[in-house]
C-alpha cells in the first residue's frame, strides 16, 4: 500500500528532474532570504544560476552543525516570523541546541512523509499507535503524531517513561504499533518479563518503529522475538524535520530515503569528497521542500552507505543502511577506532546478555564494558559466570580488536534511559 503512490514509485529520471527543479528553487530561496547563505555563496563566487545540474551542487558549501548554532536563534530563517508556526530544537545529544522552524506547509509535508512510512509498513486506520517518544522541543514525538493523525490511526500520546502505565495503556486500548527508542524498547521488554507478561499472548502488538539512536540487527531480532512483532528502523534528525527522513519498508532491507524531499550524498568525512553507492561515509542532506528553513548540504555526521539496487517493494527512492555510527561517536582506544555500536552488536548477539550495558572509557588505553546479564546466572554456578565473561571478552576482541575489561552485572544495576540513552561514560574528560 502507498500513501502517495505516484511519487513513491516515480521513475528515477522523473525523480531527478524534480530534484533539480526543487534544488534550484531552494538555492534561490536560501540566497535571497538567508544572509548566512548569501555570504557563503559570495565568498565562493557562486550565484544561484550556476546550479544548472544535480552534479553542480558539489560547488555548494557544506552546512555544519556549528553554522546552525552560530546562527541561533533566527539566523537561518528564510521567511518572516509570521509565517512560522512551530519551533523545535535538536535534542542536544551533542552540544548546544539548534533552532528548527516550520511553516504550516512544512508541518504538513513532514506529516505526509510520516504517513508514507506508516502506510508502507502496513498501518491502517484501525491501528492504534502508542507514541513513546518525548513530546516537546524534540521532533521525535510530534512529527510522528501529526503523520499518524493524518493517516487516521488512533494516536496515544503517551510520551516515554511510567512503564507500568504504558503497559496498561497497551492492554486497555489494544495498541498495535509502538514508536520508541531501542533502549526504551529493551527496558520495556525487561519490565514485562519481570511482571510475567507475555506480549505475544496478552497484547495486540504488531509492529514497532525504532529510531533516534543507533542499534544493531541483533537488537532488532531480540525485540522482534520478545514482542512477537515486526520492528522497522526509522531515521531522522531535527535539522531535516525529525523522523520520516528514511524508513524501512516491509522488506526490512535498508531505509528508503524520501528523495523528492531531500538530496542525499555520501562523502568521505575527512576529505569531503563524494563517495559512490555501496561505500560507507558521512550522510549529507539538502532539503528540497522546506519553506521556513532550507538547509543546503548538511553534514549529518551519521555514517551510512547507500544500498545499491532496487527494492522489491517497488519504491524507487534509494535506501540507506542502518546508521553505522556518528562520526563524532567514534572512540579511539590504543589507536584503534571503535564505534559503540560494534560493542552493542556483540553483546546483543549473546543470549545470556540482558538489556542494558555501558561502556566506560577509563583512560586512553583502557575500556570497561559493563553489562547486565540474566538473573538466573547469578544464582547458579560461579564457573558459568567466568565462562560467560570469557566468551564476551573474546567476542569483543575479535570485533573491536582490543581487549576490554568486562564486568557482569545483575539486571537493574545500570541507569535506565527513557529517551536517548547515554551508553558511553568518558572518564577521560571528567
Ligand atoms: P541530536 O543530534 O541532538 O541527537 P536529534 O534528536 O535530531 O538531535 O537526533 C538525530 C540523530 O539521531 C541523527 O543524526 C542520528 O545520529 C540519530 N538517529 C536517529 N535515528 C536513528 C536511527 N534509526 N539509527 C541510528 N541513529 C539514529
Ligand atoms: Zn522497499
Amino acid at each position: 500500500m502507498f500513501w502517495q503512490k505516484d511519487i513513491e514509485i516515480i521513475s528515477r529520471r522523473a525523480l531527478e528532474e524534480l530534484q533539480l527543479k526543487r534544488l534550484k528553487q531552494t538555492v534561490r530561496q536560501a540566497w535571497t532570504n538567508v544572509p548566512f547563505y548569501r555570504d557563503y555563496f559570495s565568498k565562493l563566487s557562486i550565484k544561484p544560476k550556476d546550479i544548472t545540474s544535480l552534479n553542480a551542487m558539489q560547488k555548494l558549501p557544506l552546512t555544519t552543525r556549528e553554522d546552525l548554532r552560530l546562527n541561533y536563534p533566527f539566523g537561518m530563517l528564510a521567511v518572516t516570523q509570521e509565517q512560522v508556526v512551530r519551533l523545535h530544537t535538536s535534542s542536544g545529544t551533542t552540544g548546544k541546541p539548534k533552532a528548527i522552524f516550520f511553516s504550516k506547509k512544512d508541518v504538513d509535508r513532514a506529516a505526509d512523509l510520516i504517513a508514507r512510512c506508516l502506510i508502507m509498513t502496513g498501518v491502517k486506520k484501525d491501528d492504534v499507535l502508542q507514541n513513546m517518544m518525548t513530546y516537546g522541543l524534540f521532533t521525535g514525538a510530534l512529527v510522528m503524531h501529526y503523520g499518524a493523525e493524518k493517516v487516521g490511526v488512533l494516536v496515544i500520546p503517551a510520551g516515554p517513561g511510567n512503564t507500568k502505565r504504558q503497559i496498561a495503556l497497551m492492554q486497555d486500548f489494544k495498541t498495535t504499533t509502538l514508536h520508541l527508542t531501542p533502549s526504551y524498547a529493551l527496558y520495556l521488554a525487561s519490565v514485562m518479563h519481570n511482571e510475567g507478561l507475555d506480549p505475544k499472548k496478552d497484547f495486540f502488538l504488531r509492529r514497532a518503529y525504532l529510531g533516534s539512536e543507533p542499534y544493531s540487527e541483533e537488537t532488532r531480532n531480540k525485540i522482534e522475538k520478545f514482542f512477537g512483532i515486526d520492528v522497522y528502523n526509522s531515521y531522522g534528525l531535527s535539522e531535516m524535520n525529525g523522523p520520516g527522513v528514511a524508513f524501512e519498508c516491509m522488506e526490512k532491507d535498508g531505509m528508503h530515503l524520501w528523495e523528492d524531499n531531500f538530496i542525499m550524498e555520501i562523502i568521505d568525512p575527512e576529505s569531503g569528497e563524494k563517495l559512490p553507492e555501496g561505500e560507507k561515509g558521512e550522510l549529507v542532506l539538502t532539503t528540497l521542500c522546506r519553506e521556513a528553513m532550507p538547509i543546503l548540504r548538511y553534514r549529518t555526521r551519521d555514517i551510512v552507505m547507500i544500498i545499491p539496487g532496487k527494492c522489491k517493494c517497488g519504491r524507487t527512492h534509494r535506501r540507506i543502511s542502518r546508521i553505522i555510527g556518528r562520526s563524532d561517536d567514534m572512540i579511539i582506544i590504543r589507536g584503534v577506532n571503535i564505534f559503540p555500536q560494534q560493542i552493542e552488536r556483540v553483546l546483543m548477539g549473546i543470549k545470556a546478555v540482558a538489556q542494558n550495558y555501558q561502556i566506560v572509557l577509563e583512560s586512553y588505553d583502557q575500556m570497561t564494558v559493563r553489562v547486565e546479564i540474566s538473573k538466573d546466572l547469578f544464582d547458579g554456578k560461579v564457573e558459568h559466570l567466568v565462562n560467560l565473561r570469557n566468551e564476551i571478552t573474546e567476542k569483543l576482541r575479535s570485533e573491536i580488536l582490543i581487549r576490554a575489561k568486562v564486568e557482569l552485572l545483575e539486571p537493574g544495576t545500570l541507569p535506565v534511559s527513557e529517551g536517548k540513552s547515554t551508553r558511553v561514560i568518558d572518564k577521560r574528560t571528567l
